[in-house]
């Protein structure tokens, strides 16, 4: 469907839980809140929205968190979606730490991408990130998803001082095991400090100057607002997604549903519509409460450094980043 700015939007990032195994430092370092079961949506409920949001022209679904493979039964969402009508689409994002028990299992439910996050490719560097990771599991974990030929992408989130020596070697990963790395920038939700942040456009500066045949590849590779750079006679590509500095509002096709049963139509707003009353009403209800919170969608995000404040005080954990 299209929002208010005429916009298509196609694609809803869910949230399936706020819990995660890791406490990476810009997005939960203290863990996440309490929140009880019953508070959370269930697979039902997710599943229901879905098949109504289908209806409205959602056909691409990103399953997120927290770490959704701490929930259990996160891959039988994923048939289930998978054999929704209407959805084309079901792609998951994780830390990679307990994927390799999960990799079969993900692609027989249909799993048409795994996006893993790896900020650094230093043991130490990874613990202390991520609170206690072991990047021996995620490295394992890539090679995996890599193999067993679902579309597997990385998500490296820079910052100035600590990893910002690493875009070389996170990108040459990347074209070594032939799949994607792109490079997020990071953005000032819950208690990340943009100030920390490194901006795309320095890391396609050293990108260029390392490979200067480096070109724009203008295929398709997902949902996203990332753009992406290829090197003639390679298969993987570097992404860029410029979550910052990068102008993409006006070609934005997301929502997002929080683990609480909250659209969230725009990252950076914490205004949203609390579905959870409409699932004790008709289909056509919720659809038409859906509708109404899509259609809504803001023009914009507001994550510039005047309005840095003003935004969701949520950690992205909670929001489903
Ligand atoms: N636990 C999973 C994971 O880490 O991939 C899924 C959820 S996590 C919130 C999704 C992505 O958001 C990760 O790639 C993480 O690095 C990124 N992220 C978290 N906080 C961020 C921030 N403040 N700015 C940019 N990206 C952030
Ligand atoms: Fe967990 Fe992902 Fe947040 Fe790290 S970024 S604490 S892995 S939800």
């Amino acid at each position: 469907m299209k929002d208010q700015f005429g916009r298509t939007i196609d694609y809803m990032r869910i949230s399936i839980t706020d819990r995660c195994n890791l406490r990476c430092k810009y997005c939960m370092p203290d863990g996440c809140a309490k929140v009880s079961m019953s508070q959370i949506l269930t697979y039902e409920e997710i599943e229901r929205i879905c098949r109504v949001a289908a209806r409205l022209g959602i056909s691409k679904i990103k399953i997120t968190g927290g770490e959704p493979l701490v929930r259990l039964g996160c891959t039988d969402l994923i048939r289930s979606l998978k054999a929704t009508d209407g959805i084309d689409e079901v792609t998951i994002t994780t830390n990679g730490q307990n994927l390799c028990q999960y990799i079969d299992e993900l692609k027989s439910a249909g799993a048409d991408g795994i996006n893993i996050s790896l900020d650094t490719l230093d043991a130490e560097r990874y613990e202390y990130i991520t609170g206690g990771g072991r990047l021996e599991n995620v490295l394992q974990a890539i090679d995996a998803a890599a193999a067993s030929g679902v579309r597997t992408k990385l998500n490296c989130v820079l910052q100035a001082g600590f990893n910002d020596d690493e875009v070389l070697r996170l990108a040459e990963l990347g074209f070594q095991k032939e799949i994607d790395v792109r490079f997020i920038e990071l953005m000032p939700i819950g208690i990340a400090d943009p100030s920390q942040g490194v901006s795309n456009e320095e890391v396609l500066r050293i990108l260029m100057e390392r490979w200067p045949d480096l070109q724009r590849d203008e295929t398709v590779h997902g949902n996203g607002p990332a753009i992406y750079y290829k090197r003639p006679g390679t298969d993987g590509a570097v992404g860029l997604i410029s979550a910052i500095h990068g102008v993409f509002c006006a070609g934005c096709n997301r929502v997002r549903l929080t683990s609480q049963g909250q659209i969230k139509p725009c990252l950076c707003f914490e205004e949203g519509t609390d579905i959870k009353p409409y699932l004790q009403q008709s289909d056509e209800a919720l659809e038409a409460a859906l509708r109404d919170a899509i259609y809504r969608k803001p023009a914009a995000h507001c994550f510039t450094e005047e309005q840095f404040g003003s935004g969701d005080q949520r950690l992205m954990s909670q929001i489903g980043g």
